[in-house]
C-alpha cells in the first residue's frame, strides 16, 4: 500500500470512528454532506509481487508462550504454522513476504517485531499465534508419564485488531477477510472472548460472523505503521484441537485461508 493511500485509508478510519458518527442520524447526515471528502482517485494496484507481508511468529524460543496440553511450546506451533503460511504466500505471487522469527525476552521481542516490521516498510503484518485459557480454567490430567494441564471447554481460531493502529479500517477488513475464508473452510472461531470468565482477557468483538475482536493495547497491533492482524490459529490447551493444529489437513486450511484473504484483498484494491 501506498503512503498517500495509507494515509487516505486511516483519515477515512478516523472520520468513521470520530465522535460525528455518534451524534444524531440526522444531524450527521446534514454535517457528512459539507464534511465528505471527494471520492478517492482511482488507486494504485495492489501489485502482489511487491506487496510486504511480514508473517510474525508469535514468540521466542526463550520466551514461548503457552503450553499445549501435551506440554509442547506454542512457539513451535507458531514457527510451523507461520512458515507454512509465508511458503504458500510466496508460491501464490507474493513474493515480497517474509517470516519474521524474533529471539530474546517476551516484552523485548514485541518491540524488536515492531522495528523490524517499519523498517521493513511492511504493507501488512500479521501476527501467527495458538491459543490457551487462563490460568484458572486449567484442569490436570497425565500425559506421557507427567502431570499436564488442559482445557477442553473451547476451542477455534480468533483474529485481533487494535483501534491504536494507524489502519484501523484496513486492518479490520482484512482479518474480516480472513475470518471469512476460515469460516468457508468450516473451520469456527472461538467464542469465549467476550465471556465474563474470561476476566481481563475479554474483548469486544467487533465481527460476530466472522470472529474479529478488539484488542486496542497489544503492542504488535498498535505500535506498527502498518495494518495489522493477529490470528489466534486454534487451541493448543484443547486436547483434540491440539492434535488438529498438529495436522497437515488444518495447518493447509488456515494458510490457504490466509492466501485467499490476500488475494481477495489485493483484487479489490
Ligand atoms: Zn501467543
Amino acid at each position: 500500500m501506498g503512503q498517500s493511500r495509507s494515509i487516505i485509508a486511516g483519515l477515512i478510519a478516523s472520520i468513521l470512528l470520530s465522535p460525528l458518527a455518534l451524534v444524531d442520524v440526522g444531524e450527521a447526515a446534514a454535517t457528512r454532506k459539507i464534511a465528505r471528502p471527494r471520492p478517492k482517485p482511482s488507486p494504485a494496484k495492489c501489485e502482489m509481487a511487491k506487496f510486504r507481508i511480514v508473517v510474525d511468529v508469535g514468540h521466542t524460543p526463550d520466551a514461548y508462550g503457552a503450553l499445549s496440553a501435551r506440554n509442547d511450546p506454542e512457539f513451535g506451533f507458531n514457527l510451523r504454522l507461520a512458515s507454512l503460511i509465508t511458503a504458500r504466500l510466496k508460491s501464490e505471487g507474493f513474493a515480497a513476504t517474509r517470516l519474521l522469527v524474533t529471539n530474546g525476552k517476551a516484552r523485548a521481542s514485541l518491540f524488536k517485531r515492531v522495528s523490524a516490521a517499519n523498517d521493513g516498510r511492511a504493507d501488512l503484518f500479521l501476527s501467527v499465534h495458538h491459543d490457551s485459557v487462563p490460568d484458572k480454567l486449567l484442569e490436570t490430567w497425565e500425559f506421557d508419564g507427567a502431570n499436564s494441564y488442559f482445557s477442553d471447554r473451547f476451542s477455534g481460531h480468533s483474529l485481533f485488531v487494535s483501534h491504536q493502529n494507524p489502519h484501523f479500517a484496513t486492518s479490520l477488513l482484512l482479518a474480516r477477510m480472513i475470518g471469512r475464508q476460515l469460516k468457508e473452510q468450516g473451520l469456527h472461531y472461538a467464542r469465549q472472548y467476550t465471556l465474563p470468565v474470561m476476566g481481563h482477557y475479554r474483548r469486544q468483538l467487533l465481527d460476530k460472523d466472522v470472529g474479529v475482536y478488539r484488542y486496542d493495547g497489544l503492542v504488535v497491533l498498535s505500535r506498527t505503521r502498518s495494518a495489522a492482524v493477529l490470528l489466534e490459529a486454534g487451541s493448543i490447551i484443547n486436547r483434540d484441537e491440539e492434535m488438529e493444529m498438529n495436522s497437515s489437513e488444518r495447518q493447509d486450511a488456515v494458510a490457504g485461508a490466509v492466501a485467499a484473504a490476500m488475494r481477495e484483498f489485493c483484487e479489490r484494491r
